[in-house]
């Protein structure tokens, strides 16, 4: 069945109903990476290509933001605000996407990696920010999605004395999950190229931060009846609380489509082996999954999720045995790479010393 076909489907309950605009190009590319597989000793290896959703060097929060901006623009907003790390793809697009649709954007950046580099601080997507004319703020603290969330309402407030119209697109648990549904589009849409193409994967595994593309991925496919294991790669908190995040997500995903909930506690698998040294910090592993990735399909991962998602994926094809398939879901975020180049650079080269 074509994915739009699968959108309207009644499994999906209120999906289609919900506010939306289109900001990306879909369906992005499922390719198949025939020199990763022969590398690491399995069937198959896919990517599904969410780094090309188009739209300003584009990745997963394209699909996310066309919920959030389709309530946005439901509620006449004139201005966005939103917030993330220093490197944050989601700023960097949201930023993006409020140009497209004539709106102010206003950005906090958190101080969430503890880099003073230069390079870090003003490259990669500080750069995109400042040239799509994003409004800039600074939050001191990194792990504070409560307190960030605030101060992002209460910049909301001065604006709307001023006569603006803001809409906050908030970071902490405990609000609806319109981004996720941007992945439950995406799992309609991964669906159909499988299905079309006749491609059986044992395995779809994907980053797992906030938690929006895991639980929507998820949650879609288990809605049309798909049972792929999704596995997710922790980025930011420990298996457990993660665990518990995506749990909770998955459900409040359920009751704003008005279906029943679908995913079992067995369906959510989560492993953290390549959070350390910590969120936005290289680990040895994340290094050899960007070179490896690079050297083999041509293909560039971003040093924050990316790597170290396919990090997960290199471990499970190593430890799943030859007859595997296994699906990446690719969430983009290369221009990251650039802030990060001279350690990236440095490590990368080491690997081919050792190759
Ligand atoms: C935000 C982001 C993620 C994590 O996605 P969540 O939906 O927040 O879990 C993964 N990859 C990239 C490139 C991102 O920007």
């Amino acid at each position: 069945m074509a994915s739009t076909d699968l959108l309207v489907s009644p499994r999906l309950g209120r999906l289609s109903e919900l506010a939306r605009v289109r900001l990306g190009q879909a369906p992005t590319p499922l390719e198949p990476m025939p020199r990763l597989a022969e590398r690491l000793g399995i069937r198959q290896a896919w990517v599904k290509r969410d780094d090309c959703t188009g739209l300003a060097f584009g990745g997963n929060k394209v699909r996310q933001l066309e919920f959030y901006l389709g309530q946005a623009r439901s509620e006449d907003a004139d201005t966005i605000l939103i917030t993330g790390a220093v490197q944050s793809n989601f700023v960097r697009l949201a930023a993006a996407a409020a140009c497209q649709l004539g709106m102010e954007c206003h950005i906090q950046l958190e101080e969430r990696v503890p880099k003073s580099d230069p390079v870090y601080r003003n490259s990669g997507n500080v750069f995109l920010d400042k040239i799509l004319g994003a409004k800039l703020y600074s939050y001191p603290r990194g792990e504070d999605e409560e307190g960030a969330d605030r101060r992002l309402h209460e910049i909301a407030s001065s604006l709307r004395e001023k006569g603006r119209r803001p809409y906050v697109i908030p970071l902490g648990p405990g609000h609806k999950p319109l981004g996720a549904l941007g992945y439950v589009v995406a799992a309609a849409e991964l669906l159909a190229q499988l299905e079309e193409r006749e491609v059986h994967v044992d395995k779809i595994v994907v980053p797992s931060g906030s938690g929006a593309t895991h639980a929507g991925l998820l949650t879609g496919l288990r809605a049309l009846d798909c049972s792929i294991p999704v596995m997710g790669v922790c980025v930011r908190r420990n298996a457990a609380a993660q665990t518990e995040r995506i749990k909770a997500q998955c459900s409040e995903i359920a009751q704003l489509l008005e279906i029943p909930p679908v995913v079992t506690n067995g369906d959510v698998l989560l492993i953290d082996d390549f959070l350390a040294p910590g969120y936005g910090q290289l680990g040895d592993a994340a290094v050899e999954a960007i070179t490896l990735s690079a050297r083999t399909e041509g293909l560039i991962l971003d040093p924050v999720y990316s790597a170290k998602a396919m990090a997960g994926f290199i471990d499970s094809a190593r430890s799943g045995g030859p007859q595997q398939s296994l699906l990446f879901i690719h969430t983009g975020g290369t221009p990251a790479v650039f802030a990060y180049g001279a350690e990236l650079a440095d490590r990368a080269n080491k690997h081919r010393d050792a190759e």
